[in-house]
C-alpha cells in the first residue's frame, strides 16, 4: 500500500527561508525516543525545539518501585535537558497553552510564543479530578509524575516523625491504582509504620487485565490486607479523607487520584479533531485537521486502531513519528503505524516480585520482577540520568 502524507508545506512560516522548524510538544516517552534517533540521525536544514515544562520527565514504569522504595528518584528520571543537547535540539522549558494555527505559532504560559513549520504533540494525560469537589486542594493527581512522587516523599517523612495518620486512600483501582497500593503498602511497611490502604473504586475494579490476573491481583489485594470499595463514588475530598456518595466517611491522610485520565484541556481549544479530548490521528500519526500537527502517546486517539493508554504504545510509536517527521520535511517515505492489539502487562506487587499478565496467561514470583527490573534498566539506559555523566 502506498502511504501519502498531506503535504504540510502550505503556508510554511519558518524564521528563516533556509531553515525549518520542527517543534516538539513535551518530553514523554515518544519524544524521548525521538530526541535519541534525532541524535544519530540529524536532518540537515532543521533546527529542533523541545518545549517541556521542567528539565526532567519520570518514567512511569518505575514509578511504582520507586514509591516502594526500590529505585532513587535519579534512576527513574531522563534528564531532558542533556538529551536535548546531545540532539542538537533546544529545550524551551516552559508549558504550551495553545495553538495558534493560522500563524502556526505554538503559545507558551508566561513566555514568549514559539513560530514552528511542523509540530509533535506528546504530552500525556491529567489526572487532576478538576469536579470533584475538594480534590485540587486535599488530593494528589498521580499525573505529573514528579508532583506525586515529590508530595509521596514529603508524607513519608511525616508519617516516621508520626506527624500524619497511617492512612492512604486511592481512588480508582485500574492497575496503576492497585500496583501503587501495592508499592505503598510495602513502603510504609520498610519504614515501620505500615499503614491502611484503601482503594475506592466506581466501577470494577481490574477492568482491563484478564480473569486470571485479575483473580491473583484481587488475592494479592487481600493477602496484603488492602481494602477495596468497588461500585463506591466518592463525592468529595476533605482534609481528613474522603466523603463518599452515600455520605459516609473514609480517613485518610494521603488521597491519591489515579482514575481522572483526562486529555489537557487546552487541546479542545485549538480547532484540532479530537476524541474526548485526544487529538485524533491517522495512521501516519499526523492529525487528520492539520497536516503540519503530528501527535502520539496518550494524548493522541488513533482512531483507526483505538487502544488504552499505555507507555507501550508511546514506546512504539517513536520510530514511526520519528519516519514521518522527516517525511514531511522532505526526506524519505512514511510508514503506518501499527499499535499491537494487547502487551504482556508486569504488575509489581510491592516486594520484589511481580505478576506477568497476557491474554490467559497469568504468572507471577521473584523472577517476574526481576525480569521486569531488567527491561525498565535497559530503557532508562538508553538516556541520560540526572545522576550520571554520560
Ligand atoms: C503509576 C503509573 C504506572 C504506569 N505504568 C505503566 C507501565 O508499566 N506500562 C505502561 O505501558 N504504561 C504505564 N503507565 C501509563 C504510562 O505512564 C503512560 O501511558 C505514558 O507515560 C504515556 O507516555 P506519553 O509519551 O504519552 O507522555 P507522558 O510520559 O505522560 O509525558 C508527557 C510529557 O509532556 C509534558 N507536558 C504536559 N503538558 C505539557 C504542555 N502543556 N506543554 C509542554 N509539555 C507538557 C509533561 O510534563 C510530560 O513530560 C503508568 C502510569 C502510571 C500513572
Amino acid at each position: 500500500m502506498v502511504l501519502l502524507l498531506r503535504a504540510p508545506e502550505s503556508g510554511m512560516a519558518s524564521s528563516s527561508a533556509t531553515t525549518r522548524h520542527l517543534v516538539l510538544v513535551g518530553g514523554g516517552h515518544s519524544h524521548a525516543l525521538l530526541l535519541r534517533l534525532w541524535r544519530e540521525r540529524p536532518l540537515p536544514g532543521v533546527r529542533l525545539t523541545l518545549i517541556n515544562p521542567g528539565r526532567l520527565a519520570h518514567y512511569s514504569g518505575m514509578v511504582p518501585g520507586h514509591i516502594a522504595g526500590h529505585y532513587r528518584l535519579d534512576e527513574i528520571t531522563i534528564d531532558l535537558g542533556r538529551l536535548a543537547d546531545s540532539a542538537g535540539a533546544r529545550l524551551v522549558e516552559g508549558r504550551a497553552t495553545g495553538i495558534d494555527r493560522e500563524a502556526k505559532r505554538i503559545e507558551l504560559g508566561g513566555g514568549p510564543a514559539i513560530a514552528y513549520d511542523l509540530l509533535s504533540l506528546d504530552i500525556g494525560i491529567d489526572t487532576h479530578m478538576p469536579d470533584l469537589p475538594g480534590f485540587q486542594d486535599h488530593a494528589r493527581p498521580a499525573k505529573p509524575l514528579g508532583d506525586f512522587v515529590a508530595a509521596w516523599s514529603n508524607w513519608c517523612d511525616a508519617l516516621v516523625r508520626d506527624a500524619v495518620a497511617p492512612r492512604i486512600c486511592v481512588i480508582g483501582a485500574g492497575l496503576a491504582g492497585v500496583e501503587l497500593a501495592f508499592a505503598m503498602r510495602y513502603r510504609t511497611g520498610r519504614l515501620g509504620r505500615p499503614a491502611e490502604i484503601r482503594l475506592v473504586e466506581s466501577g470494577r475494579a481490574l477492568a482491563s487485565v484478564g480473569r486470571r490476573s485479575r483473580t491473583t491481583l484481587l488475592d494479592r489485594l487481600r493477602r496484603q490486607s488492602i481494602l477495596l470499595e468497588e461500585e463506591t463514588e466518592i463525592a468529595a475530598v476533605t482534609a481528613g479523607g474522603v466523603v463518599l456518595r452515600n455520605g459516609e466517611r473514609r480517613a485518610a491522610s494521603f488521597v491519591l487520584g489515579t482514575a481522572g485520565a483526562r486529555a489537557r484541556s487546552w487541546i479542545s481549544e485549538t480547532g484540532l479533531e479530537t476524541h474526548e479530548g485526544f487529538v485524533t490521528v491517522d495512521r501516519l500519526l499526523q492529525s487528520l485537521t492539520d497536516p503540519a500537527i503530528f501527535a502520539c502517546g496518550d494524548c493522541a486517539h488513533v482512531g483507526f486502531a483505538p487502544r488504552p493508554k499505555a507507555g507501550v504504545y508511546a514506546v512504539r510509536a517513536a520510530p514511526v513519528l520519528f519516519q514521518n517527521l522527516r517525511a514531511a520535511l522532505g526526506e524519505g517515505h512514511p510508514r503506518a503505524f501499527r499499535p499491537q492489539s494487547d502487551y504482556l502487562k508486569l504488575v509489581s506487587l510491592g516486594g520484589r516480585v511481580a505478576l506477568a499478565d497476557r491474554g490467559c496467561l497469568a504468572v507471577s514470583g521473584g523472577w517476574v520482577w526481576r525480569w521486569r527490573d531488567r527491561i525498565d534498566r535497559g530503557f532508562m539506559r538508553r538516556f541520560p540520568t540526572p545522576g550520571d555523566s554520560r
